[in-house]
C-alpha cells in the first residue's frame, strides 16, 4: 500500500515536471522542422579559406560532461536545464575523436595534445616527439621532434596565441611550442640529473627560446620563470611559490628581451593589469595570473584573476590586429583538475566558463573566415544516472535509494576516485553530507587517491570554413591536419592556389563573355 502511494506521487510529481508546451505534438515537430531546415543549408558548404583558427580544448571534457554542464548552465539560468543548449551545441558539425595513445589505451593529456596540436600519435607523457621517445629518456628525444599547427601559423605569417587555465608550461599548450620527453620538466629545477646534462631543455625556457614571437600567451605559472627561491610578487610570504629555476635566469625579463627592436612587448599578472591595456599599442603579452595553475572559476579572485573568458576577449583582439589571420588555442584546463579529485561541482563550473569562452569568441569572429573546433583530449570515469526526474538539480540525489544497501545516492558518481567513503563498514549515507558543495567529492566505486581519465571516445565540434571535413570518427591526430588544411598552412597546401576552391566568384569568364557580347 505505502510502495504505490509512493508510485503514485511520483507519477504526479513527475507529470508536472513537463513544461506544458513539450506536451503539444507540434512543439516538437516543429522544432525537429527546423532542425531539419538547417540541416539541409548545410548542404551548401563552406568552402572559404579559413583565415583564423580557434582551437578550444576541455582538458577531461568527455560526452558526460558535456551533457552535465548543459544541465548545469540551463539550471543556471533557472530552466530545468536538459533542454538549454551550450554554446558549442549550436556548431553544426560533430565528429568523434579516437583518444589512445601510441603506448596507452586510457591516455594523457600529453600524448594526446601531441595528437591533436601536432598531428602525430605519441606515448602518454611526452609532448611534441614522435612515439620513437620514451618517457623520461632525454636521450631519445633528438631528431624526434614534431612540429604544431601553432609553428605552422607562425610560419605562414598569422599570429599565434595560448589562454590557459593551467600553467602555460602544462601538458596541452606546451605541445603547441615544446618537444620534451616528460611533461612534467616545468623548468630545470624539475628535471632529474641526466637529462639537464642529456642537453634537453625545460619546458619554460622551451616557452621563451624555440618560437619566440608568440604574439599572446596567458595562463598560469610564474614560478618556473624566476630563479629558485626568489619570492612570488602576489604571494610573498609563501614558499611554495617560489621560483624554481636551478639557472638563475629571470624568464619573464628573457621573454621581453628576445623581441625584436622597436616591439612593446607587455608582460602582465594582475587581472586589472590585464584589462587596463591599450592592446592597440602591445605587440607581444605575456600574463602570468598565479605561480601554479590558475584557481578554479568557482573560487576565482575576481581582483587579481582574470576568468578565462576575459582572457579570451583580449587574446582575441590582440591577434586579429594581424591582417593574415590567426591561430589561437583556448584550454579549460582545469576541468580535469575538478574531476581527478572528485569535484564534480569545480569540474563542471570550469566547462561552463570554457563555453561561455567559445560564446565570447563566436561573437568576436565571423564563420565566414573562422574555423572554430572545440573538443577534449580525453573523457575521464566520471557519470550521471539514476533515473532521475527532469529538471533535477544536477548534483542532487537520484530519486530512489539502493535497492541493496537501502541508501540514497547522487546521480553524479565515478567510476574510481578520492569519493570512495565508508562508514562504520558501510557505503557513507549522502544525506548526511552537504552534496551540493563546491568541495564535495562525488562517490566513487573504488578508492584512488586521484580519479582516473576515461578511455572512450571525445566529441569534436566544429563550425566555420571545412568544418565538415570533421565528420566521422577519426584518429585525434587528424585534427591539426584538417584545421591547416582548411587555412591553406602547413605541409598540405596543393589544393590552396587552384581554382576549385575560390574564395570569390570568377570574375575572369564574365568579363570575357561580357567582351565577347560587346564585340
Ligand atoms: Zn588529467
Amino acid at each position: 500500500m505505502k510502495a504505490l502511494f509512493i508510485l503514485l506521487l511520483v507519477q504526479l510529481c513527475s507529470a508536472s515536471l513537463v513544461p506544458e508546451r513539450e506536451k503539444d505534438p507540434e512543439y516538437w515537430r516543429r522544432q525537429a522542422q527546423e532542425t531539419l531546415q538547417n540541416a539541409l543549408r548545410l548542404q551548401r558548404l563552406n568552402q572559404n579559406v579559413a583565415k583564423n583558427l580557434i582551437l578550444f580544448l576541455g582538458d577531461g571534457m568527455g560526452v558526460s560532461t558535456v551533457t552535465a554542464a548543459r544541465i548545469l548552465k540551463g539550471q543556471l539560468q533557472h530552466g530545468q536545464g536538459e533542454e538549454s543548449l551550450l554554446e558549442m551545441d549550436k556548431f553544426p558539425f560533430v565528429a568523434l575523436a579516437k583518444t589512445y595513445n601510441t603506448n596507452a589505451q586510457v591516455p594523457d593529456s600529453a600524448g594526446t595534445a601531441t595528437a591533436y596540436l601536432c598531428g602525430v600519435k605519441a606515448n602518454e607523457g611526452t609532448l611534441g616527439v614522435s612515439a620513437g621517445v620514451t618517457r623520461d629518456h632525454c636521450n631519445t628525444t633528438k631528431g624526434q621532434e614534431v612540429t604544431s599547427i601553432l609553428r605552422w601559423a607562425k610560419e605562414a605569417g598569422k599570429a599565434v596565441g595560448i589562454v590557459t587555465t593551467t600553467r602555460v608550461t602544462h601538458a596541452t599548450p606546451s605541445a603547441a611550442y615544446a618537444h620534451s620527453a616528460n611533461r612534467d620538466w616545468y623548468s630545470d629545477g624539475e628535471m632529474p640529473p641526466d637529462a639537464l646534462e642529456g642537453g634537453c631543455k625545460d619546458i619554460a625556457r622551451q616557452l621563451v627560446e624555440n618560437i619566440p614571437e608568440i604574439e599572446v600567451i596567458l595562463g598560469g605559472g610564474r614560478k618556473y620563470m624566476y630563479p629558485k627561491n626568489v619570492s612570488d610578487v602576489e604571494y610573498p610570504h609563501e614558499e611554495k611559490h617560489r621560483g624554481t629555476r636551478l639557472d638563475g635566469r629571470n624568464l619573464v625579463q628573457a621573454w621581453q628581451e628576445a623581441k625584436p627592436h622597436g616591439k612593446v612587448a607587455e608582460y602582465v599578472w594582475h587581472r586589472r593589469g590585464l584589462l587596463a591595456l591599450n592592446l592597440s599599442r602591445v605587440d607581444f603579452l605575456l600574463g602570468l595570473f598565479e605561480p601554479g595553475d590558475m584557481i578554479y572559476e568557482l573560487d576565482r579572485n575576481n581582483e587579481t584573476d582574470p576568468s578565462l573568458s576575459e582572457m579570451v576577449s583580449v587574446a582575441i583582439r590582440m591577434l586579429q590586429k594581424n591582417p593574415r589571420g590567426f591561430f589561437l588555442l583556448v584550454e579549460g584546463g582545469r576541468i580535469d583538475h575538478g574531476h581527478h579529485e572528485g569535484k564534480a561541482k569545480q569540474a563542471l563550473h570550469e566547462a561552463v566558463e570554457l563555453d561561455r569562452a567559445i560564446g565570447l569568441a563566436t561573437r568576436l569572429t565571423s564563420t565566414q573566415d573562422t574555423l572554430s573546433v572545440v573538443t577534449a583530449d580525453h573523457s575521464h570515469v566520471f557519470t550521471f544516472g539514476g533515473y532521475t526526474p527532469r529538471g533535477n538539480p544536477i548534483f542532487g540525489l537520484a530519486p530512489m535509494q539502493s535497492d541493496v544497501d537501502r541508501k540514497p545516492f547522487t546521480s553524479i558518481l565515478y567510476g574510481n576516485g578520492p569519493g570512495y567513503k565508508i562508514v562504520a563498514g558501510e557505503r557513507e549515507n549522502v544525506s548526511a553530507v552537504d552534496f551540493a558543495h563546491a568541495d564535495y567529492q562525488a562517490q566513487s566505486a573504488v578508492p584512488l587517491r586521484q580519479e582516473t581519465h576515461g578511455g572512450e571516445d571525445v566529441a569534436v565540434f566544429a563550425r566555420g570554413p571545412m568544418a565538415h571535413l570533421l565528420h566521422g570518427v577519426h584518429e585525434q591526430n587528424y585534427i591539426p591536419h584538417a584545421m591547416a588544411y582548411a587555412a591553406c598552412i602547413g605541409s598540405n597546401r596543393g589544393h590552396c592556389n587552384t581554382a576549385a576552391r575560390p574564395a570569390t566568384p570568377p570574375l575572369l569568364p564574365f568579363l570575357g563573355l561580357l567582351l565577347i557580347l560587346l564585340c
